[in-house]
């Protein structure tokens, strides 16, 4: 049976609406840690999701086996039944555009054409690359994954797609009287070719180590602050982004709720979501087969979208705008984010120090935490620096700064015309691929402080 048909036979029964998406996947997942391969799996999987709406119950049916869609299909149609009989509260499907096409995102070089050998051997090469006298530890990741997804809909949407993912993670430690980390994921949406950006890339991290070996302790309180492109990404994500995802908005659970419209960062701050850009989290459909397309969430300071899947634009009356992602065949979709950019400005870096008479240059993500509903977060930089009167004096260590997001974003002061990527696996309960970036911002004020 074709998916068409199975999804008629769901209609038939009395659904409101119905999806599967179909996948398989071929990937390569490598580990080498201190010389030693401690990872190599490499395989292939496929399976479907049937998802059925019947009035206000979901019923949703993962399966690897293939051959039992139908069977998976009648699970769904009674899950979805008996789910309806007790939910209260009313749920429906935004209208979309229906597409039948069929999408193959360009590799230059086919990573399933290269063998776990050679894949074996560029971790290996680019270990050699990474001794120095101060590098205590290394460890280097390798994953690529195709995937090939076929998604129809109940309301005619009909799109094949294979995405081709690869990124390479460097992770160095080293000691002088503490030990300090740094590390860099490399990759993007293409073929083995973007393996080359790990080379380009190693030096920055073992700049970053010997920088790190020898900084000082952070001074603490609040100050002006200068985050560079990676960490304005990883704050437009993390902060700003999450808040943004309209299932937490329809749940109370957005700091954001109701400001459509309203000024939420100051004028010159605009940040979109756009899976449609060259990044590791770009797509060409989402999991419910809506056409991918950017989203500008932030205009000129003005809250003016939300990410959102289907049903979350239904209940907030809004526009579904391609927000759904599935880790995998096993899981319903749920709203995440794609490729999330801080739109560079108009200026220098050197026209953001000058204007800073004390405060950090915090560069690079250690990690962090955000609570999305109360509207805050605290991030660690990997490497920073002092700044006093206009000029970068001296490398900090264990830097980590805190703030409510809003009011942060309206003390964006400074964007630099220079901008940049990074890349990394978002966590929502699943795992999606992301890119976040944007240029060098300064904050005017930012609580800084150490970290144990
Ligand atoms: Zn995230």
């Amino acid at each position: 049976m074709s998916l068409k048909d199975i999804i008629d036979y769901v209609k038939g029964q009395g659904a409101t609406y119905c999806d599967i998406r179909k996948e398989r996947w071929e990937t390569t997942n490598l580990t080498l840690k201190d010389g030693e391969m401690e990872k190599v799996t490499s395989g292939n999987e496929e399976g479907a999701m049937v998802r059925v709406l019947y009035n206000n119950g979901w019923g949703n049916i993962g399966t690897s086996d293939l051959s039992s869609l139908k069977n998976a299909a009648e699970r769904a149609i009674s899950m979805a039944k008996n789910s309806n009989e007790y939910k209260k509260e009313k749920t429906g499907m935004a209208d979309v555009e229906t597409h039948e096409e069929e999408v193959e995102m360009p590799m230059e070089e086919n990573f399933l054409d290269v063998s776990t050998e050679e894949k074996v051997s560029f971790l290996k090469d680019l270990e050699k690359k990474l001794e120095k006298d101060f590098v205590r530890s290394t460890e280097l990741r390798y994953i690529d994954r195709l995937v090939d997804k076929e998604i129809a809909t109940s309301d005619g949407t009909q799109v094949n797609m294979k995405i081709p993912r690869i990124v390479t993670y460097l992770i160095i430690t080293g000691k002088s009287d503490t030990i300090q980390r740094a590390s860099e994921g490399i990759g993007g949406t293409g073929g083995y070719e973007l393996t080359d950006r790990a080379y380009e890339k190693k030096d920055v991290v073992l700049d970053r180590l010997e920088t790190l070996l020898e900084a000082e302790t952070p001074p603490s309180g609040k100050m002006s602050l200068i985050m560079d492109p990676h960490l304005t990404g990883v704050f437009s994500h993390e902060a700003f982004g999450h808040a943004a995802e309209s299932d937490l908005v329809s749940t109370g659970n957005s700091c954001l709720e109701g400001k459509i419209g309203k000024k939420v960062a100051s004028d010159i701050v605009t940040i979109k979501d756009d899976p449609t850009m060259d990044g590791y989290g770009s797509f060409p459909f989402d999991d419910e087969g809506t056409k991918a397309r950017n989203r500008t969430l932030v205009k000129d300071g003005i809250l003016n979208d939300f990410i959102l899947d289907r049903e979350n634009a239904w209940k907030l009356d809004m526009e579904a705008n391609g927000g759904a992602r599935a880790e995998d065949f096993r899981v319903k979709p749920l709203v995440r984010m794609s490729n999330t950019i801080m739109e560079p400005g108009d200026m220098e870096f050197d026209e953001l120090v000058e204007e800073v008479d004390k405060g950090v240059y915090a560069k690079s993500s250690g990690g962090g935490q955000v609570n999305t509903g109360e509207g805050t977060f605290q991030f660690n930089a990997q490497e920073a620096y002092l700044i006093e009167d206009g000029e970068i004096i001296k490398p900090l260590r264990d830097v980590s700064f805190n703030g409510f997001t809003l009011q942060t974003l309206q003390n964006i002061t400074g964007i630099t015309k220079e901008m940049d990527t990074g890349i990394g696996h978002c966590g929502k309960g699943q795992t999606a691929a992301v890119t976040d970036g944007g240029g060098n911002v300064l904050i005017s004020e930012v609580t800084v402080g150490g970290r144990e």
